[in-house]
């Protein structure tokens, strides 16, 4: 059934912080249409820069990403927007591997950066998409 996306998860790395939080700024009359949850630091900068309500889950490190992840698979996240840092190694980089691997699995669409976000903000099929679930034949 085709529906429009209506939750947005947001993260981004210390370095890409700055640059998600403009986006969102730029975008806020569209984000405030949805709801929007977060991992903790990114989800409070997000909040008190546009001052619109964002769900702060753990920070990325403490397990946020991990929270996020658990979101998609329960199908309650309809688009990742994950800007992290193609420089830096994280130390939760397991985490981030999970997180992109289940957004990959549920068919979410994810943007790393400005452009595929604004493909896909700008996209008509922001408005009303029938994404396809995996069944994994029948298992769970
Ligand atoms: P943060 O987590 O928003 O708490 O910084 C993001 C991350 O590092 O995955």
């Amino acid at each position: 059934m085709s529906s429009p996306i209506s939750t947005l998860a947001l993260i981004a790395h210390d370095n890409r912080k700055p640059a998600l939080a403009n986006w969102v700024q730029t975008n806020a009359e569209q984000m405030r249409a949805l709801t929007l949850i977060s991992t903790g630091t990114t989800g409070n900068l997000i909040a008190d820069r546009t001052g619109l309500p964002v769900t702060c889950l753990k920070s990325g490190p403490h397990g946020g990403d991990q929270q996020i992840g658990a979101r998609i698979a329960e199908g309650t996240v309809d688009m990742l927007v994950f800007f992290w840092d193609p420089l830096e190694p994280m130390s939760h980089d397991p985490d981030i591997r999970a997180l992109l691997r289940l957004a990959t699995l549920w068919n979410i669409p994810i943007a790393s950066n400005e452009s595929t976000a604004d493909f896909l903000i700008t996209s008509p099929f922001f408005q009303a998409y029938d994404r396809a679930v995996p069944g994994f034949g029948g298992k769970a």
